[in-house]
């Protein structure tokens, strides 16, 4: 017999090739006059573009979106949105500027407008993360969950494939994860083996032709299914790695993620039986932390923490920065363990199916 408890999040989601026209629509549904456009300086742009299809509705670019939301790039954009008297933010990218529109929502209650262009699923979360003195700091506000996304593949194809693989698999991750959540439920069990399925077989074809439209629309929609699945269900151990790993080693983010996730797999392996044969079922193998691995290598994506500039001596610090206020986990913790797990992720080590520890 099953019990659990499922909160459903309220998002208008607007999903398809060329949605984008729909964008004055979407701003007329919100009841938004005036919408600061966010973006990174690379998509600048893209940026610009938006606000042409804005028109008066536009309250102009602020484009200086970068990695984990630094506090002082939050509060310049919510002194510029405020100075133009801005009601809504268009974010048009990937994690990093949807998460500097939260940060906005966050001390404004502006409403957000989500644009992706990643894989990263943050458009989905009421997660919302701020940098201040080199500690990230996360939390969780209803204020922060955009209140309308707009998925248009078109806009993904110029994402260069050794970006859209790692990002491909940093939602893989929150689908994994969410099969054996803590509060796992059956609608996120769904949500999270269909996201897995649509970017396994979306993203090799993504990355070997962005034009792939079919295959670039596939992956998105998986990341729409991986998104709500991070923001619907608690994380575990594989998430609390990546933080801990890329905050004190200044990793890059969907590259951590795509390291870490086949040994994390393989550490919870003896723990979530059903939840591995789920994943393995949507990737179409026989054991999940291989199969994850496997997909990582076909995508070109790094493998081996050692390539992203981890230095060695910093596994002991990072093993005992995970067993520090550490995240609920179907397997407990186990030092030795968690050592051998980062061990093998800085080498590349392939995890091997037959390993199957008891504790
Ligand atoms: P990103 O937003 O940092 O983008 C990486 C680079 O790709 C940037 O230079 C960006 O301009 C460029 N780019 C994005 N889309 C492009 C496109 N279509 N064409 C060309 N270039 C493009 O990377 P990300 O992985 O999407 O986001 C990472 C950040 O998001 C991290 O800080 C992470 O913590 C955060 N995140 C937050 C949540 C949440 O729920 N709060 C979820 C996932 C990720």
């Amino acid at each position: 017999m099953q019990s659990f408890l499922y909160t459903a999040h309220l998002a208008r989601v607007v999903f398809g090739a060329g949605s984008l026209q729909h964008l004055n629509r979407e701003m007329e549904m919100l009841g938004a006059q005036r919408a600061l456009v966010l973006s990174t300086p690379e998509q600048r742009a893209s940026a610009e573009d938006i606000a042409a299809r804005l028109g008066a509705r536009s309250a102009g670019v602020f484009d200086q979106a970068v990695m984990h939301v630094p506090l002082g790039t939050a509060e310049a954009a919510r002194a510029v949105a405020a100075a133009r008297k801005a009601d809504c933010c268009v974010a048009i990218g990937g994690g990093s500027t949807i998460g500097l529109g939260k940060a906005i929502a966050l001390t404004s209650s502006l409403p957000i407008l989500a644009i992706p262009t990643t894989f990263a699923g943050s458009e989905m979360t009421p997660i919302y993360g701020l940098t201040a003195d080199g500690q990230k700091k996360t939390g969780r506000d209803a204020r922060v969950l955009p209140k309308t996304v707009i998925y248009d593949p078109d806009l993904l194809v110029s994402l260069p494939a050794k970006i859209a693989g790692p990002s491909g698999m940093n939602a893989i991750a929150h689908c994994a994860e969410a099969l054996y959540a803590q509060d796992a439920n059956p609608i996120v069990s769904i949500l999270a083996e269909e996201g897995i399925r649509a970017l396994a077989r979306g993203l090799p074809r993504v990355v070997h032709d962005s034009g792939d439209r079919e295959a670039v629309s596939d992956a998105l929609y998986g990341a729409w299914l991986a998104g709500s699945c991070l923001g619907l269900v608690g994380m575990a151990l594989h998430h609390k790695l990546c933080h801990t790993l890329g905050g004190t080693f200044n990793l890059p983010h969907a590259e951590t993620h795509t390291i870490v996730l086949p040994h994390a797999l393989a550490y919870n392996r003896p723990a979530c039986q059903g939840s591995m044969a789920r994943m393995a079922r949507a990737i179409d193998a026989s054991d999940a932390p291989g199969a994850v691995y496997d997909l990582a290598a076909r995508l070109g994506a790094p493998l081996a923490l050692k390539d992203l500039g981890m230095p060695q001596a910093g596994l002991e610090r990072a093993t005992d920065l995970a067993l520090s206020n550490p995240y609920w986990n179907p397997r407990p913790l186990d030092r030795d363990a968690i050592r051998k797990l980062l061990d093998d992720a800085y080498w590349g080590r392939r995890p091997d199916a037959s390993v199957n520890p008891s504790k």
